[in-house]
């Protein structure tokens, strides 16, 4: 092994106190004990609590770690955190590390000032957090405070759920409750539990930090609001996997270190479509485990962008004209046994499991493609979906010639076979025919069967990877529970199975498109065949509070009543918020920055035209310029302000769902006015007064 291999071999994990160290710090009965506590999904008796928390204060403490935090998600869709110290003072004026069992279960954070979609008022301000044990504690080093880390859910004193972590917690019980039973119903009489797993693939921007410092839109709002074209684009298709620059190279590896000490798997990187855009993959993991190390990787990546003097953007849409960021989830689930239930096998028509699933997800999607599609409404993803670079609002799902086939022959009565990929042969005698995949890829698809997972492309770059989770999680819980009622009641098990599937299909292949989604004709096709097409987030957020949304996440003890409308209370209010955000700055920037610009140039024209006429000659094209910049000029000056009284206006409205509206309807649209006037300032005016870093310098980081 290469001393850099045996280097990452030793880093990886060491801030963790994951399985080797608690073996190896904690009593013989008290881990086994814990354990089966965290397997059986239990909680943690104080006893317990008192020594597991007594070793790990030991370890972080030796790591030079001076405070604990409980650390949570609430409906910001980022983390937060607060910080105490292990000092416990003595009688004698001195102090002694201490660290309890229940400081470790449980914290007490104000809630007060966290959203809460009125869920409780200001006053009740206490909130709880309780230890997610099965997302293991870590020590994460920022400047020169060493913390211990304690992945937590986050709570109301009413126990509603104030955070992203607790839905997906509830979400993964309801989904292994069900996926049991049908495994049960089907012969297996040795699984004990189901879990989802998650590989979120994060795509992200980095663009030097000097640009930024000059661009309050990237400061303030994380994506560029004013700006025209760069010469050159993504059009060459030279980005994508291109050989990675020194400097991007450098951060990546800065990044990976990081991110491996904290137990991140950090895997694949590469250069993504856009200039400037690129892709980080961990190794997928527990659905709760790998969306805190998506959190950790958001945090990572902006953290060591900044130490590299970059700034990493994780907006959907930071850039108009080239590609956004998108974050795909690729989903699968799997037995206590080691077994991913969407492993087709080599023969999938006759792997009844398999089909039984890829059924359920399939009734699933079809059934709830609204709820999907609203667990990725954000006023970000609004620029990417449909926009030729992610999939179109509509809901579809991706199988493939193989598995299309095979439901095919499902809808006729029963499947007899599986279509082969064969090989593949490049002609060149030197090498070797490579065994071909039965399926092709689609990259245009919005939720694609990948081999032996599905990968819900449609998430945005910045999004939580809860909420689509726990969505996903739940609906597919809800048709398993479904199965499994009337499987537990046959007397034929496989004659039953037959008939279910037979009947999802047949109700459900509507939602298969193995074509282009990018296309209008798909658009075209899609209505005709009934599915939902819900373009703007404020329209698909509408739509939770439907009661079939409602029945199946109280059915299944993810969300009352009370926190679904909370939550939808949430999203709207951040929708307004960042168009609020985006149009004030847009404001600030006209007349505080490009306006000036445009008038000090305009004088400069006017000067030199004085000038040139003063000698007798002749200044027509400085005329032309001079009326047309002067033109730009008004229509900004008008439009800025006109989004100014919008934008005031629209935050006044009380009702969530019309504020909302009325930022999509009135406010979006001067605010494309008021670029429209800026980018054709921006071509005109001289560069060396132009205010702002252009397109052209930011996206190309070398
Ligand atoms: P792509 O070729 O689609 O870009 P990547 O290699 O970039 O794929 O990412 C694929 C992601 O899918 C990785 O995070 C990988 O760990 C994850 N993945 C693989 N198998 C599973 C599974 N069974 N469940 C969940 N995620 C998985
Ligand atoms: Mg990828």
């Amino acid at each position: 092994m290469s001393e850099n291999c045996e280097s990452v071999v030793s880093l990886f994990g060491r801030n963790v106190f994951n399985d080797v160290v608690m073996r190896e710090r904690l009593p013989k009965n008290v881990y086994k004990e814990f354990k089966k506590t965290i397997s059986e999904g239990r909680f943690l008796d104080t006893s317990l609590a008192n020594v597991v928390a007594n070793a790990m204060k030991d370890w972080a403490i030796e790591k030079g770690a001076t405070h604990f935090c409980h650390w949570f998600q609430p409906m910001t869709g980022l983390t937060a955190e607060k910080h105490d110290s292990f000092i416990s003072p003595t009688a004698e004026g001195q102090t002694i590390m201490e660290f309890s069992g229940k400081e470790l279960t449980q914290g007490e954070p104000d809630a007060s000032s966290f959203p809460s979609g009125g869920l409780r008022a200001t006053f009740e301000a206490r909130g709880y957090t309780a230890w997610d044990c099965t997302s293991p504690v870590f020590i994460k080093e920022t400047g020169k405070t060493i913390t211990l880390y304690i992945p937590c859910a986050f709570c109301s004193y009413n126990a509603e759920a104030l955070d992203k972590k607790t839905p997906l917690l509830r979400s993964m019980d309801a989904l292994n409750t069900q996926a049991v039973r049908v495994l049960k119903a089907l012969g297996n009489t040795t699984v004990k539990t189901v879990n989802a797993t998650l590989g979120p693939e994060q795509e992200y921007f980095l663009v030097d930090k000097k640009f930024v410092e000059k661009r309050l839109d990237l400061m303030l709002a994380g994506r560029t609001l004013f700006g025209a074209a760069s010469p050159r684009g993504q059009e060459m298709s030279d980005h994508y996997f291109g050989a990675l620059h020194e400097r991007v190279a450098s951060y990546m590896h800065d990044v990976n270190m990081e991110l491996w000490k904290l137990g991140v798997s950090a895997k694949t990187q590469h250069n993504e479509v856009s200039p400037g855009q690129y892709e980080l993959a961990p190794v997928f993991a527990t659905v709760n485990v790998a969306t805190d190390h998506n959190q950790l990787v958001m945090e990572t990546l902006q953290k060591v962008a900044l130490r590299n003097n970059m700034v990493c953007l994780l907006n959907e849409k930071p850039f108009a004209g080239v590609n956004g960021s998108g974050k795909h989830n690729n989903w699968s689930l799997v037995t206590d046994e080691g077994v991913n239930l969407l492993e087709p096998g080599n023969t999938p028509h006759d792997n009844m499991v398999f089909l039984v699933m890829l059924c359920s997800v399939l009734r699933a999607v079809d059934k709830y493609a609204k709820l999907l599609r609203a667990a990725v409404a954000t006023a970000g993803n609004d620029h990417r979906l449909g926009a030729h670079e992610a999939p179109p609002a509509i809901v579809s799902i991706f199988l493939g010639d193989q598995l299309t086939d095979i439901i095919e022959q499902l809808a006729a009565g029963g499947a007899k076979s599986s279509k082969t990929g064969g090989q593949l042969k490049l002609g060149v005698s030197a090498l070797p025919p490579l065994p071909k995949d039965s399926t092709d890829r689609n990259r245009t698809s919005p939720f694609a069967f990948t081999g032996n997972k599905f990968e819900f492309r449609m998430v945005g770059s910045s999004q939580s990877t809860a909420g689509p989770m726990f969505v996903l999680n739940t609906i597919v819980a809800d048709v398993l529970k479904e199965i499994a009622d009337e499987l537990e009641k046959s007397s034929n098990v496989k004659a039953t199975v037959q008939k279910i599937l037979q009947k999802i299909v047949k109700d459900h292949s509507r939602v298969v498109f193995n074509g282009d989604n990018y296309t209008q004709e798909w658009a075209k096709e899609a209505e005709k065949r009934g599915l939902p097409n819900i373009k703007s987030t404020v329209e698909s957020l509408k739509t939770i509070m439907d009661t079939e949304n409602f029945e199946l996440f109280k059915n299944h003890k993810v969300l009352t009543k009370a926190e679904l409308k909370a939550r939808t209370e949430i999203l709207l209010d951040a929708y307004s918020m960042t168009l609020n955000i985006e149009a004030k700055t847009a404001v600030n920037m006209a007349q505080r920055q490009i306006i000036p610009a445009a008038v000090e140039y305009s004088s400069l024209l006017a000067k030199s035209i004085k000038n040139i006429e003063k000698v007798g000659a002749e200044a027509g094209s400085q005329k032309k310029t001079l009326e047309k910049v002067c033109r730009l000029i008004n229509e900004l000056d008008n439009n800025a302000e006109e989004l100014g009284k919008a934008a005031i206006a629209a935050s006044k409205i009380a009702n969530s769902a019309k504020k909302a509206e009325s930022y999509r309807d009135v406010v979006k649209p001067i605010m494309a006015k008021v670029r429209q006037a800026a980018d054709g300032l921006e071509t005109m005016v001289d560069a060396k007064i132009w205010p702002l870093p252009s397109y052209a310098e930011m996206l190309f980081i070398k």
